[in-house]
């Protein structure tokens, strides 16, 4: 592991104020990890890699001086919002400096059309300022009390939502970003075009600084949540289609989830939600109980659970604590040996692909289906919970998924372009451009650890 010399500690410590540089060894363990201890295959491989020191900046000015010292030092750099990254793409492989921009959380200026923040902002806060003025986020992580703005736009892909907003890539949520370039003099640019925006979307810290941006926000909802239980998955399934599907439901939240995976959410069994043996789906509608239970009942369901607006991320369980990749945590929680894979299914065949894969694989994976619009198409989107046996038996499942026709995104690895379906080409392009020495987040390109001659 590099040790930083002490005249960059000195400098660090005179641009952000010594309370605000991290060197003591069990804060840099603690803060240099994210989450992807989700993964069995990535944990062994991180558990032991972690900063030299970690800065909190408050201010651009003083983000912007950590950077070109970093620059000039040839020191690599790694951003980190609240570290809820599922694939290990926050955890610095090299050392170097960390910056964590909790302390950058300013709202710049807010509409009811848009918000513009700085890149440490709690997406909640967004949400809370955005509902004073009749507006709310189009989308957001289940994460959403404690992942940041940047860490969102840098890491993640869409959430509670999406459904009807689409993702990050999708053109018109992403209004605009400023980015700083890894340079000695860094530069600020102004991201807006979507040709440049895909070297910006999921970046994973890896081609710039995000130091602000400006999502586009929502009419807020007078949102309701609702459980329904179901005899089967295939019911559960059928009846998430139907709302899905209906241009004129108004929603936020449609989660298909297979028995036992409810079983692991004990909040809600306790509440009487999760009736034994039965699929449920969560939901996040306008709609009131009265309206929606014939529409349940034409499935074979019931209403199991609610909670009025009043209660909207103010009080309670909030169903997105169980939606995304929330139904994960409260899995492995319940078993260790549970993982999970991110999948597309075919909104066509998807009854067929669960069928042949519960066929196949049996209670090894288990169905969780998130709808979702991408690219203006709504379909089904599986976070299946996985049982773990080997790192052989996952890639096996992967490569059985990808032949039926269900597209794999594999969480299992933190080198961002071993698929370059997550938009690889846009990424090193953009990197060589803003990122000329190579210094952001080094460790997590297989293209360049090849070209460097480094093995997993
Ligand atoms: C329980 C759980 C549920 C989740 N649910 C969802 C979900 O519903 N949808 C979803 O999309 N994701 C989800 N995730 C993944 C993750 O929480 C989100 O993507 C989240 O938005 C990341 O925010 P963060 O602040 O924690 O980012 P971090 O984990 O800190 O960072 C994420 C990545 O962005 C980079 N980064 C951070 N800040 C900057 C910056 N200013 N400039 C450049 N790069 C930066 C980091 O280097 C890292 O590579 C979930 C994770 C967990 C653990």
């Amino acid at each position: 592991m590099p040790q930083l010399p002490n005249a960059i500690l000195a400098e660090l410590n005179a641009i952000v104020g010594a309370d605000n540089v991290t060197t003591e060894p069990n804060l840099l363990r603690h803060n240099s990890r994210d989450s992807y201890w989700y993964s069995p295959v990535l944990k062994p491989l991180l558990d032991d890699k972690e900063a030299d020191v970690i800065v909190h900046p408050a201010t651009r000015q003083e983000l912007l001086a950590v950077i070109a010292l970093a620059a000039r030092a040839r020191v690599p750099l790694t951003m980190r919002g609240a570290g809820t990254g599922n694939y290990g793409q926050g955890v610095p492989m090299q050392g170097g400096i960390l910056i964590n921009t909790k302390r950058m959380d300013r709202i710049l200026e807010i509409t009811p059309e848009s918000a513009r923040v700085e890149a440490g902002t709690l997406l909640i806060n967004i949400e809370r300022a955005a509902n004073e003025i009749g507006a709310e986020l189009r989308f957001f992580p289940s994460t959403i009390m404690t992942a940041t703005a940047g860490g969102f736009l840098a890491g993640g892909s869409g959430g509670v939502g999406s459904i009807t907003w689409g993702t990050l890539w999708d053109e018109g949520n992403v209004l605009a970003v400023t980015i700083a370039t890894m340079t000695e003099e860094p530069q600020l640019l102004t991201v807006t075009t979507p040709e440049e925006m895909r070297g910006v979307v999921h970046n994973c810290g890896l081609t710039c600084i995000i130091t602000d941006l400006t999502f586009a926000l929502a009419p807020a909802q007078p949102w309701q949540q609702h459980v329904a239980a179901f005899p089967t998955f295939d019911a559960a399934l059928r009846f998430g289609e139907s709302l899905a599907y209906d241009a004129g439901v108004t929603k936020r939240l449609v989660t298909a989830l297979e028995w036992p995976i409810p079983s692991f959410f004990r909040q809600l069994v306790r509440d009487g939600a999760c009736p034994n043996d039965q699929a449920i789906v969560l939901l996040h509608l306008t709609m009131d109980r009265a309206e929606l239970a014939p529409r349940v009942a034409h499935f074979g369901g019931a209403l199991t659970w609610h909670s009025p607006h009043e209660n909207y991320y103010r009080k309670g369980w909030q169903l997105s604590d169980f939606s995304w990749n929330h139904t994960t945590l409260w899995a492995m929680k319940a078993d260790p040996q549970l993982t999970y894979l991110q999948d597309a299914l075919d909104p066509q065949r998807v009854h067929e692909q669960l069928r042949l894969r519960k066929e196949r694989f049996d209670d090894d994976v288990l169905e969780h289906v998130e709808f979702m619009k991408a690219r203006g198409r709504i379909g089904p989107q599986a976070l299946s919970v996985v049982r773990f046996h080997s790192k052989e038996q996952l890639w096996a499942l992967m490569a059985w998924c990808e032949e039926h026709g269900i597209r794999v995104a594999n969480p299992h690895t933190h080198r961002l372009d071993e698929d370059m379906r997550w938009n690889g080409q846009p990424i090193l392009d953009a990197k060589a451009r803003w990122d000329p020495h190579s210094l952001l987040n080094p460790g997590h390109l297989a293209a360049l650890e090849e070209s460097r001659g480094v093995e997993e």
